[in-house]
């Protein structure tokens, strides 16, 4: 996998966009490519030349790929360019006077081994190094941010309360269920498979768990898990998921809506049939996105860095090897392959 320096420049596997996509995105959605680049900075620019070590397969990527028809709060990818997102990586070199060549950073890179980035605002260097540097695309990164402001601000949560989260097992989830926990509420997850429900219960400590896919009623097994109700949803699926916890909310419960991933691929979406609950239980339901919430950051960092060397935040992720696997990856996200943050190894320092 290591690009081959010749004269300052060096191979470079990429992953092209290669159109607007509708429905599940599929293996041929993402070309692999090569080219070279060069590893200079030219005269008086403020670029950097990374070398990107971990890529992140994040759900939201799947609405870059739709046509851009309604506005969102993040563009479409360009048919025919480098697929980007979030990813550690180390400058190469640097016009730039707040970045030097040896540093590690993380923030928006490319897919692809080597990237020029032309102006480095969204990039963040990376302070701690004893953790994982994988970890800055997960628990210290974007999902890491997500679950602490999603639970912490926008659920309210109160010690002894009873706390529900979808997906619970994967990169937000996880780390959802272990603030409830540190903060002495009652919790429950679901997700996809057995070795999931395991790691819920065994790993990170939830007080019980269930396999959404075998319960042929989720309004029953949310009945059967909260007999007197939920009083905060940590919403991550959508769907027929969310009616079934309307049911089973209580009076005055808050519902976070981080993400809604059962409806990503669809051509139609489903509707939701039990939003009268809103109203007759009282309840608040409030959407929110990690990036208006950066603020948040430094904070959350130093926080979430103790909880990592004390032991009290664990952290699973799912690491494929090599750029060519990123595709597949991400594809993944949306058949429940992951088990865990999912991640690509594309370079060891
Ligand atoms: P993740 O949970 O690590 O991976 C996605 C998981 O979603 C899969 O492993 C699968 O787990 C589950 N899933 C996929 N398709 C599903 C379906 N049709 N029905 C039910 N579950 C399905 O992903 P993540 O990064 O932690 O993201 C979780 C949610 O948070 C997503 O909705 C994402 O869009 C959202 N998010 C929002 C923000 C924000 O700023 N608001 C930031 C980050 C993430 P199972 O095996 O359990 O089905």
């Amino acid at each position: 996998m290591a690009a081959s320096l010749t004269e300052s420049r060096a191979s470079n596997k990429q992953i092209i966009f290669k159109n607007y996509v509708t429905g599940y995105p599929k293996q041929e959605d993402m070309i692999l490519t090569s080219s070279s680049i060069s590893l200079q900075i030219p005269d008086g620019s403020t670029s950097l030349i990374l070398k990107n070590l971990f890529l992140s397969c994040d759900p939201y990527m799947r609405g870059k790929m739709s046509e851009p028809i309604i506005k969102s709060y993040t563009d479409a990818f360009t048919p025919g360019e480098v697929i980007y997102g979030f990813g550690v990586a180390k400058v190469v070199a640097s016009g730039h006077a707040d970045f030097k060549a040896g540093d590690l950073v993380w923030g928006i890179t490319g897919w692809e081994e080597y990237s020029l980035i032309p102006e480095p605002k969204g990039l963040l260097k990376i302070k701690y190094t004893d953790i994982p540097l994988s970890y800055y695309t997960g628990i210290l990164g974007m999902p890491g941010l997500t679950a602490y402001v999603g639970f912490h601000e926008i659920c309210s949560p109160k010690k002894g309360e009873t706390v529900y989260v979808s997906a619970a097992s994967g990169a937000v989830g996880q780390l959802v269920g272990q603030f409830a926990k540190l903060m002495g509420c009652y919790v429950v997850g679901s997700a996809g498979s057995k070795e999931k429900v395991d790691l819920l219960k065994n790993k990170f400590g939830f007080d019980d768990a269930f396999n959404y896919k075998e319960e042929p009623d989720l309004t029953a097994a949310l009945k059967r898990c909260f007999p007197n109700g939920i009083d905060i949803y940590f919403e991550n699926v959508g769907g027929k998921m969310l009616d079934a916890v309307l049911l089973n909310m209580r009076n005055h419960g808050r519902i976070a809506v981080c993400g809604l991933i059962s409806q990503y691929n669809l051509t139609q979406r489903e509707g939701n049939h039990n939003l009268f609950c809103i109203v007759t239980k009282r309840i608040k339901m409030q959407g929110f996105i990690e990036p208006d919430h950066k603020h948040l950051y430094p904070q959350f960092l130093e926080l979430a860095i103790r909880y990592i060397r004390e032991g009290k935040l664990v952290y699973v992720e799912d690491i494929a090897e090599g750029i060519e696997k990123a595709p597949a990856a991400l594809i993944g996200l949306y058949e429940g392959r992951n088990v865990g943050k999912q991640v690509v190894l594309v370079a060891k320092e």
